[in-house]
């Protein structure tokens, strides 16, 4: 009965989103008008099971059911119950309020009363991210995570590179999935309804920046931080700062830049932001390679024993530490070795850098990954993207989050690696299957390396998937011309190999 679901619905947000009790009649009349109920129910409600839930999902169920009886379509019915969500819950300014508050009490109290809310409001749907298939594991001596993300949608590189050249103009609101503006938005065809979505603002390094949680949490309180504007991805010093600025407000997060270019960076290039959260990624317990020396005494420089080459550069002054990322970012930027197939730019730009910062006690660490997006006819994907091979398995750009080993694939893996076991299992269902689904024959390299007992099992063949990768995006591979091409960037960083 509808009438009850409201009541629910009401002691639920009072529990769980904040809403006080002072306000509950002005909602319950809110809602009333918003599902056509004359008179309010009058008998009792489960509050013991109503004060236990840990996630919403009982009381979205039931609303998103009655919407649909009620003739919308499961789109509708997702905006509308959303938008409730969001009216229950603190309004922006009170959640800033609130934030700030608890800032000053503990850094993590802010951000835990941020993240829960983003739970309790139905934006960060925690029970489907526990859906999603996480595979720990090591290759080669490194710890690497592959996950099937059942709630992110794919998108291809192309698909990324096209909204990076689309114009911002009235007919996209709001612009990006990512913009401000999607706070309390209904919704538009190409973003999510963001009724419940709250950003908490910021100043960091001259700009204004929004803290925002990811909806789809690739892993623990996986945060985003976003430019007050919608302006394109960019590397450069400013927003390096920012990074710097950020782990000092929040020294419990790591923060990274997305490289500012298809095939080597996230799936948003057309709104400036980072990625963070209270996770350690594999690249973060990798012990150092190769000690260098040579620019500043008070600065570790090091290259990291990751199959994909990443420096690390750690010391507790912040405005060295920048100078000298920066430097880095813009040697790399101009750096060309021909013989190594290392060529920073053409007609447009090539070579750029993936980074990201943590803060431990005092010290900041920055990791900085030199990238190319360099395409051959050979290679039309990228030189160093995945191989052709395993682009069945990954074919989105490679972002930091994956740079640094923890593996985002799509969805549809879980049916077709199913169904991949299937066929290896009895290889006589191969034609069944490939006619039932037409998006089998695509794997059927894969099915047959599998036959042969390249991989013993999925879980295997997915190690192998992103350990290739790592390898893959690697710009100084390991040949003769690779190490060639190494020592000679590192001169021109004007740092050398410690003996
Ligand atoms: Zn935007």
């Amino acid at each position: 009965m509808i009438s009850r679901m409201i009541e629910e619905l009401l002691y639920y947000a009072i529990r769980h989103l904040h809403l006080i009790e002072e306000d509950a009649i002005f909602y319950r009349n809110y809602l009333m008008s918003e599902f056509n109920v004359k008179a309010p129910y009058d008998g009792e409600i489960n509050y013991k099971s109503i004060d236990e839930m840990i996630v919403p999902d009982t009381l979205v169920e039931q609303f998103m059911n009655y919407c649909i009886n009620d003739g919308l379509n499961e789109k509708e019915a997702e905006a509308k119950v959303t938008k409730i969500f969001g009216m229950l819950s603190p309004i922006p300014s009170k959640t800033i309020e609130t934030f700030n508050a608890l800032y000053n009490v503990d850094k993590r109290l802010a951000t835990d009363y941020l993240y829960d809310l983003g739970i309790k409001s139905n934006y960060i749907q925690k029970t489907k991210i526990e859906q999603n298939v996480v595979i720990p594991g090591e290759v080669d001596g490194n710890e690497i995570v592959m996950t099937i993300n059942l709630s992110k949608p794919e998108k291809s590189n192309k698909d990324i590179k096209a909204a990076l050249a689309k114009p911002v103009g009235d007919v996209a609101y709001p612009a990006c999935p990512i913009c401000i503006t999607n706070e309390g938005c209904i919704g538009s065809a190409k973003t999510a309804p963001r009724g419940n979505l709250r950003l908490i603002p910021m100043e960091l390094a001259g700009n204004t920046w929004y803290l925002q949680y990811s909806p789809y949490g690739y892993y623990n309180e996986h945060c985003i931080l976003i430019l007050k504007e919608h302006l394109p991805m960019v590397v450069k010093k400013e927003y390096l700062a920012a990074l710097f600025e950020f782990v000092d407000l929040f020294p419990h997060y790591f923060i990274g830049a997305n490289s500012d270019l298809p095939i080597v960076g996230g799936s948003i290039l057309s709104h400036e932001h980072f990625q963070g959260g209270n996770y350690v990624l594999p690249l973060m317990k990798v012990k150092d390679k190769i000690l260098l020396k040579g620019r500043r005494d008070d600065v570790v420089y090091s290259i990291l024993d990751w199959p994909a080459t990443c420096f690390a550069l750690r010391g507790k002054d912040k405005k060295i530490l920048l100078d000298e990322a920066d430097n880095f970012v813009q040697t790399w930027k101009k750096f060309t070795f021909e013989k190594a197939n290392i060529i920073c730019s053409t007609s447009e730009q090539h070579s750029t850098v993936t980074s990201i910062v943590t803060k431990n006690d005092e010290t900041y660490t920055v990791y900085l990954m030199p990238r190319n997006n360099l395409t051959s006819e050979e290679l039309p994907g990228g030189l160093y993207h995945v191989r052709p091979e395993l682009q069945i398995i990954k074919n989105e750009g490679i972002g930091l989050i994956e740079a640094m080993g923890l593996f985002i694939l799509p969805a549809r893996l879980k049916r077709q690696l199913k169904l991949v076991e299937e066929i290896v299992k009895n290889p006589s269902k191969r034609e069944e299957i490939y006619q039932n689904y037409e998006d089998m024959k695509a794997f059927e390299h894969i099915i047959n390396e599998m036959i042969e007992g390249k991989f013993n099992s999925i879980d295997d063949l997915l190690f192998y998937t992103g350990n290739g990768i790592l390898h893959d995006i690697n710009v100084f591979k390991d040949e003769r011309y690779g190490n060639e091409a190494l020592n000679c960037f590192l001169k021109e960083l004007e740092l050398c190999k410690q003996d």
